[in-house]
């Protein structure tokens, strides 16, 4: 059954894409080429609502539903995927354990400040040691009196240069593996806490990447998001959901890339007539559009079984894993369209065949959704 997207998704698309067109696309090939996070979107992306997608209203939110998310996060992404990853760390990532494991008390604090753009979050569970070993993490955080004090380096966080809401996952309680991981919520200036230097990266490249170091830093222990014990239960939700935020930012890239292909093929002649007129040509924009339309099933799919709030980590680990893997199909084929000059900072699809590599590698490996996707069948 196809998938059939209501007046207001339509509308959703239709308004983040005209702002998307407007105000980012100007600027995203400037903070590749310069590394630098579009910190001045930040009040915009607030102004359109796109930085409390998955807040509710009372909170000052938008509180859309799912696939109306992931369709803001393909329309962003289908221009930049910086800002894509931006809104989606975000939201997925910090906004929504705020919203499902806080007590009434930390939603009032941090999650109007979190909708309304005075704070950006971030979401701190990769360590040197710990990457899809997730269970491996070695950050502790020790009770002491009302506070918990934090020791340990985090790796690889995005928005980590500008966060003021870091959702972090640490050691709390002697019980061995996952079973002794706890969630907090640490604010950018509190004593003992230092963002270090961002990644100069392959792609996303205005995204900041960064580690975290915590040393004897001392939270409150109302910072604590559920309950001690409950940290990789709470982080794998984060990460179900986020996975599906992913998928729609690779779908978006892919969605660039191919628009940016056809109207390549159009407009270049070669041997007296437009690429675009060459079957070789064609059967590529062939596969690229059946290799998008199949991801966008997945990824409508999984956000919609998350609104009806049904088990969605298999749907959601399928639709990242196929929509990874082909935004870094259908931007290698947007270049081989271009030709020579897909090759250089002439044309967007350089930048894209860049971002799109890394929907492969975070929030879980295609490697891991294999591994997620599989022990459905074999168990
Ligand atoms: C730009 C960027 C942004 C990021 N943002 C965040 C963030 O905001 N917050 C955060 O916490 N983390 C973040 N990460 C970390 C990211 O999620 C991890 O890099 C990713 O999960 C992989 O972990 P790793 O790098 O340690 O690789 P490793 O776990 O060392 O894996 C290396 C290779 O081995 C494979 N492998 C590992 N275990 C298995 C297995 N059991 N079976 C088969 N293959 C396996 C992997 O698939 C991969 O190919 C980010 C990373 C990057 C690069």
């Amino acid at each position: 059954m196809p998938f059939q997207l209501t007046d207001d998704q339509l509308l959703t698309r239709d308004s983040v894409r005209e702002f998307a067109e407007a105000e980012i696309a100007p600027i995203a090939a400037e903070i590749d080429k310069n590394h630098r996070p579009p910190l001045e979107s930040i009040p915009k992306l607030a102004e359109m609502g796109l930085l409390g997608m998955i807040i509710p209203e009372e909170y000052g939110g938008t509180g859309m539903d799912t696939v109306s998310y992931v369709i803001a996060i393909e329309e962003l992404s289908r221009v930049c995927a910086t800002h894509g990853v931006l809104a989606e760390a975000h939201s997925s990532l910090c906004t929504w354990p705020i919203v499902n494991y806080g007590n009434a008390e930390q939603k009032q604090k941090y999650l109007p400040d979190l909708a309304n753009g005075n704070a950006i979050g971030a979401f701190g569970l990769t360590e040197p040691n710990a990457g899809s070993d997730a269970g491996s993490t070695s950050t502790t955080a020790v009770r002491d009196g009302d506070e918990f004090v934090l020791n340990g380096q985090k790796i690889f966080i995005t928005n980590g240069g500008f966060a003021k809401t870091f959702v972090i996952i640490a050691r709390s309680t002697d019980a061995p593996g996952a079973k002794g991981l706890s969630a907090f919520i640490v604010e950018r200036d509190t004593a003992g806490f230092q963002v270090l230097e961002p990644e100069q990266k392959m792609g996303i490249r205005g995204s900041s990447t960064t580690p975290l170091a915590f040393s004897d830093c001392r939270i409150p222990a109302a910072n604590l998001l559920g309950n001690q014990g409950e940290g990789f239960k709470i982080a794998m939700q984060i990460l179900d959901g986020g996975r599906t935020g992913i998928a729609a930012q690779a779908l978006g890239i892919a969605q660039g890339a191919f628009e940016a292909a056809c109207k390549y093929a159009k407009e270049r002649v070669q041997f007296g007539k437009p690429l675009a007129a060459l079957q070789a040509i064609q059967w590529m924009i062939a596969d690229m559009a059946v290799d998008i339309e199949a991801g966008r099933a997945l990824v409508y799919q999984a956000a919609d079984t998350e609104d009806r709030h049904e088990p969605h980590s298999q749907a959601s680990a399928m639709a990242k894993l196929f929509c990874g893997e082909m935004a870094t199909r259908v931007t290698g084929k947007a270049i081989q369209i271009h030709g020579g000059v897909g090759y250089t900072e002439a044309y967007p699809v350089e930048r894209m065949y860049r971002d799109a590599k890394i929907t492969e590698i975070y929030e879980g490996t295609s490697e891991i959704q294999r591994l997620v996707i599989s022990r459905n069948y074999l168990r």
